[in-house]
């Protein structure tokens, strides 16, 4: 990965649509600002290959635990195509493969698929297995973890089933790092890939101020993607009007996103799926708004939506640059195929 941190305005992406159309009464002007790097991180894109890929070696149907990725159109375009999408494995037959998500699933899905002797491709992301390894890992050495993350969300259930119950507790905000009880014994902590940044960078120097021995990562767990989309929306949030996160509301990164727009001065942030289900009349009167996609999102959703947006005005587009991304993951292997 190699990052520029200095923002740099680049010229119009969109294939779709004109830097600069007439304005006209039925097209009044609308200056667009699209957020880079916004989309599919490396993690989301080597997930969907491994289920388009499973669909072409093993035929239709595979059977995937969880939405591969959480994106709706991602999950419907892969139903399609032969993918079953289930939570429970007791829903997955023993004869067909199972793709694991993105996200990661607890070691007892592992145990199960074993047990049956499944044909399995862990799509696990490397910057989430990572995690686990160091969770399992600090857990052997006698540390109680704290996961700071969002109860509920997959990669935390993911992340929880690494351990024993007792050997972890989560912490979901600055009051309960400030307030809970923990074990006695040495403390360590890890974070969920996809939180804010700055909410997280909080709840860190909560832990460290009670608990100065508290056993850091060598490197932070939030991603690189989650940090560059955050930062792309810190920098062009604070003259817009509005700022439009492309995103399904699963997505954990897209709802950080709108939160950190709203945090960096946009006077309002959304989160919308496709320019089909997206509220038009937020655009009333308005003149600047700026567009950025979760890193779950494809691209095309965002051409699409500067498609609709140039049918009603005179598009003036131009892209925020605020790092540069070339990370690639090797694919996943399938076991016991
Ligand atoms: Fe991996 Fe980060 Fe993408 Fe999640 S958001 S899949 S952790 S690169």
């Amino acid at each position: 990965m190699t990052e520029d941190p200095s923002p740099m305005i680049t010229s119009p992406t969109s294939p779709d649509t004109d830097s600069v159309a007439p304005t006209t009464a039925d097209h009044p002007p609308l200056e667009v600002t699209l957020a880079a790097p916004r989309g599919f991180c490396a993690g989301v894109e080597r997930a969907i290959r491994a289920v388009e890929e499973a669909l072409c070696r093993f035929g239709a149907p595979v059977y995937v635990r969880h939405e591969i990725v959480h994106n709706v159109h991602v999950v419907e375009r892969l139903k399609r195509m032969g993918a079953i999408f289930i939570e429970d494995m007791e829903d997955a037959p023993s004869d067909r493969p199972i793709i694991l998500s993105a996200h990661g699933s607890p070691a007892r899905v592992h145990d199960t698929i074993n047990a049956r002797g499944m044909t399995s491709i862990d799509a696990t992301c490397p910057l989430v297995s990572k995690v686990h390894n160091r969770a399992k890992r600090l857990a052997e050495k006698g540390y109680h973890i704290i996961l700071i993350g969002h109860d509920g969300h997959q990669e935390v259930v993911g992340t929880q089933g690494q351990v024993d119950d007792t050997e972890m507790s989560l912490v979901e905000t600055v009051e309960q790092a400030e307030t809970m009880r923990f074990p006695e014994a040495p403390l360590a902590y890890v974070t969920q890939t996809t939180l804010s940044v700055d909410e997280t960078t909080d709840i860190i120097a909560t832990l460290k101020s009670r608990f100065p021995d508290i056993v850091s990562p060598a490197k932070a767990d939030i991603c690189y993607a989650t940090s560059n989309r955050q930062d792309a929306i810190k920098a062009i949030s604070p003259d817009k009007e509005l700022v439009i996160v492309i995103g399904s509301a699963t997505s954990s990164n897209s709802k950080r996103m709108v939160e950190v727009a709203r945090e960096a001065g946009a006077q309002n942030a959304v989160l919308t799926d496709d320019a089909s289900s997206f509220d038009w009349s937020l655009l009333r009167g308005l003149k600047r708004l700026a567009i950025s996609a979760g890193a779950s999102a494809p691209e095309d959703l965002v051409e699409e939506f500067l498609l609709a947006l140039s049918k009603r005005y005179a598009l003036a587009i131009d892209t925020l640059e605020v790092a540069q991304e070339a990370v690639t993951f090797k694919m996943p292997v399938a076991h016991n195929a």
